[in-house]
């Protein structure tokens, strides 16, 4: 092996290992292919390929709307309390093989609702895939609640009015997602002012397709602690210096935005940029099942792409540990796994 490869392969080796945390990723987005099968096997009649190879042809985007259409497709697979346990257990599965110890699971509570499941039974069904998570996986998984943008205020009351009755524990976040444009994130602030009364913070998508104006919103009329992407505050000097003041985090998908054309590519993306100017990132995965990306990827990318070396990496895996929304004891326990990991030294 060349003197190249050979740290190229430790390096590779450093990111495997280095335990994570991951602050954004969607429940029914993050299902792989092994999740997938199982749905479609449970459920042969919905037109979903029930064999390995055809679905991963099935799963081969071939433009953004195609992209769509799956996640459409794949939603109908999701009809019972069951399937949303699997979804959840499966998530943690795919999560312990790249070493991510603690993941916020954003979940479109409305999207189950409308699919005819019942609203205890949605988080009974939560919490048992939780516990399958942390008792087969060892990891820890804690939930964001998030309106689809596309279903109006009617799914936000539906969405908001669950959380407040019927929220499992380890339920941490409040969100909302879908189409920006069009969508003023002002409008939303009664929901978020209720999730901030029973424990949820706020952490919108914005700035992802828009601009940085709904980031601003974000945290003025929806008391943002974290913003879903947030990229677009990369063109606002001013912006990037009040989320510098608050220590707002931006939770950054690399790839996600690539697939979805918010950036023209990976060297264009601005996370760089945002780093340098002193905003909190983190790095994250989105919809990795559907982008067919992993936590350990984006590391790699920000490795390759954005030149960042592995005492950079070990300090962005602490970043999401510091900036999630976990209890005092789970956040210590992962930093003193990531000291004691990147204490065995980063390759030479
Ligand atoms: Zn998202």
């Amino acid at each position: 092996m060349s003197e190249h490869a050979a740290s190229a392969s430790a390096m590779a080796g450093f990111i495997a290992g280095l335990p994570k945390a991951e602050l954004h990723v969607h429940l029914q987005g993050g299902a792989s292919v092994e999740t997938i099968l199982e749905l479609s096997r449970r459920h042969p009649h919905e037109g979903i390929p029930t064999d390995d190879a055809a679905l991963r042809e099935f799963y081969r985007f071939t433009d953004f709307d195609h992209f769509i259409r799956v996640y459409m497709d794949v939603n109908r697979l999701v009809k019972s309390a069951d399937d949303v346990q699997s979804l959840v257990s499966g998530l943690g599965r795919d999560l312990a093989r790249v070493n991510v110890r603690y993941a916020e699971v954003t979940v479109t509570v409305d999207s189950h609702l409308q699919a005819g499941i019942e609203p205890d039974a949605l988080a009974e069904a939560l919490t048992r895939g939780r516990a399958d998570s942390l008792a087969m996986h060892d990891v820890e998984i804690a939930f964001t609640y998030d309106i689809n943008g596309m279903d109006g205020h009617a799914g936000a009351e539906r969405t908001i009015a669950w959380a407040e009755q019927f929220m499992p524990a380890g339920s941490t976040g409040f969100g909302i997602g879908g189409p920006e444009d069009g969508l003023p994130r002002r409008d939303y602030a009664p929901y978020f002012r209720r999730a901030r009364e029973i424990g949820l913070a706020s952490v919108p998508h914005a700035g992802e397709t828009t601009g940085p104006e709904s980031i601003r919103e974000s945290i003025h009329a929806l008391g943002a602690v974290r913003i879903g992407h947030g990229i677009a505050a990369a063109k606002d000097a001013s912006l990037i210096r009040e989320l510098v003041e608050r220590g707002i985090v931006l939770e950054v998908c690399p790839t996600s935005n690539v697939r979805t054309r918010a950036v023209a590519s990976l060297p264009e993306h601005p996370f760089p940029v945002l780093r340098a100017a002193g905003v909190r990132v983190t790095l994250n995965t989105d919809d990795p099942g559907m982008f067919d990306t992993d936590l350990v990827r984006e590391f790699a990318i920000a490795h390759e792409v954005f030149g960042i070396d592995a005492e950079g990496l070990a300090g962005l895996a602490r970043e999401s540990v510091l900036a999630s929304l976990a209890p005092p004891g789970t956040k210590a326990r992962i930093l003193a796994e990531i000291d004691e990991f990147a204490a065995g030294g980063p390759p030479a």
